[in-house]
């Protein structure tokens, strides 16, 4: 997989065929609950490798029923903090490739009004100082509620971070980057711009309510 950068070298986007074809099955407002979730965690597969790009492994020599070679395994922990509730099909692709990685979960919805996150649940796990940790959103929109994630992520002990969606957008970019420069962002694409309820536009409308079968158009 290839990965260009784009707006800042903490911005990594997939430019990947896959990555196209599974996104357009989650944008097409036909797409039913069943398709939009295998495509969400096949989408997270193909994030997880891009993320993962920069993490370094220990070599040990082992052996293979014809001699011996250098076999490699990650230096460190992983541990996947999806936002409550669309981060969870993230998590759900990402674990089919590394169950042992240990997850954390943090309830946040935004207010309606002001867009601004409300925490309604935080459960972390205590190995976040010496581990790698994704945190999980489909939408980087606003910003406003990646910011609050990873600040409890790292209130928690986490240093070594990086934040991961499908979609994201100019302001979210800019306001997640501003608080948090040191978090690489790694997405599967960049849409242009956000509507007045805080949704991405083209996007692919609420994550949840499609990933979970809940919304009411
Ligand atoms: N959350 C969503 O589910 N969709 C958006 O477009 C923005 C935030």
């Amino acid at each position: 997989m290839s990965a260009h950068e784009s707006q800042s070298s903490r911005l990594h986007v997939l430019d990947h065929p896959l990555a196209a074809t599974q996104l357009s099955l989650l944008r097409a407002k036909e797409t039913p609950p069943n398709e939009f979730r295998n495509a969400l965690q096949k989408i997270a597969l193909l994030l997880l490798l891009e993320a993962a790009r920069s993490w370094e492994t220990t070599t040990a020599a082992m052996e293979s029923p014809l001699g011996r070679f250098d076999g490699s395994t990650l230096s460190r922990s992983l541990v996947l903090v999806p936002i409550l509730r669309a981060g969870l099909g993230l998590q759900a692709g990402m674990m089919s490739l590394v169950p042992e990685a240990n997850a954390g979960h943090i309830g946040l919805y935004r207010d309606p009004v002001t867009l601004r996150p409300i925490r309604y649940y935080s459960c972390l796990p205590s190995n976040l100082a010496e581990s790698q940790t994704l945190v999980l959103d489909p939408m980087l929109a606003t910003g406003h509620t990646a910011v609050e994630a990873v600040s409890l992520v790292k209130q928690a002990g986490a240093t070594r971070l990086q934040f991961v969606c499908v979609l994201a957008c100019p302001p979210g970019i800019e306001t997640l980057q501003q608080a948090h420069p040191d978090v690489p962002i790694i997405a599967a694409a960049i849409d242009p711009e956000l509507n007045r309820a805080g949704y991405i536009v083209p996007g692919l409308g609420d994550a949840g309510d499609r990933y979970f079968g809940t919304g009411h158009a």
